[in-house]
């Protein structure tokens, strides 16, 4: 079925939508999004992710294409003409599209997308299941603060931890951990603390990380924000990652070795629980 996506003031079937062949977002990758989660036709903590927009817009000189209540009207709906129930709202806003040159023409207007699509992000088979990730080194460029559109690495490195057997790519610089392709990235060590890189220019600051660091804290869990190595991670009792999409997912293989019997942890698990009832309630919803 058609969705109905949004461009630059019009809602469109998908079919229809058009972005000028000389936006930079398409030639040079000019531009940032965010993806916020939706479960029951509500987005989760978009506040957050409009703020993170606002910061990579204004690392980049990008103007903003309107004010958080517009922008948050239009989220609105997209996700209501579609009638989402549960999945992402992806919004994607370019330094607009100008003749092509290196430097960064200071009067074009911004463009702005805006799709939906249906995914599971709470109660999910593969929650329950878990995933096996490879560590693929990470060879991004130096501002992943950034939350540009320029993925190609990560796409690079999730490929090949899939065509190597893994369902996802743990990337890894300097001998550790920055990241996972579109997650951040936790181990819990033997004394049951959870640890994940601490925030830098070096990683993307999760707005799933802050929710479940919070969750955590709130839930007397132990917390070390600091880098750790991939052998550090294959000898685990747990790990798993964040994302707005899988807002907890474990892990149960890193690279060739098992962790906790090769099922979801007592941790993981119970961090999968607590975000799913701190979502529903932001929503006003009973679990
Ligand atoms: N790191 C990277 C590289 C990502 O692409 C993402 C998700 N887009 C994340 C971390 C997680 O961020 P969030 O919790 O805000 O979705």
């Amino acid at each position: 079925m058609s969705r109905i996506v949004y461009v630059n003031g019009e809602f469109l079937a998908e079919e229809d939508a058009k972005i000028s062949v000389f936006d930079r977002g398409f030639l040079f990758s000019d531009g940032v999004y965010e993806v916020s989660s939706v479960i029951r036709g509500k987005l989760i903590d978009n506040e957050r992710h409009l703020a993170r927009l606002a910061r990579s817009l204004g690392e980049l000189n990008i103007k903003a294409p309107g004010t958080d209540e517009e922008i948050i009207a239009i989220q609105k709906e997209v996700v209501a003409r579609n009638n989402l129930d549960e999945g992402m709202l992806y919004l994607q806003v370019t330094r607009g599209a100008a003749d092509r040159t290196f430097l960064q023409p200071k009067d074009i207007e911004p463009s702005m997308v805006m799709f939906t699509q249906e995914l599971c992000i709470i109660n999910c088979p593969d929650t329950d299941i878990g995933i096996s990730i490879k560590t693929i080194p990470d060879i991004r460029w130096q501002r992943r603060d950034i939350k540009t559109v320029s993925l190609l690495a990560q796409s690079m490195a999730k490929q090949a931890a899939n065509d190597a057997g893994a369902n996802d790519a743990w990337m890894v610089e300097d001998g550790f951990v920055t990241e996972g392709s579109s997650n951040n990235a936790y181990i819990v060590t033997d004394d049951n603390t959870i640890v994940t890189r601490n925030i830098s220019n070096s990683i993307l600051s999760g707005i799933t990380r802050r929710a479940v660091l919070e969750l955590a804290r709130q839930n007397n869990m132990k917390i070390e924000e600091r880098p750790f190595t991939p052998e550090e991670a294959e000898n685990a009792m747990e790990a798993f990652s964040t994302a707005a999409t899988h807002p907890v997912m474990p892990i149960v293989k890193v690279n060739d070795r098992i962790l906790s019997n090769g099922k979801p942890g007592p941790i993981a698990a119970k961090l999968v629980d607590l975000y799913r009832k701190m979502a529903l309630e932001s929503i006003g919803e009973a679990d």
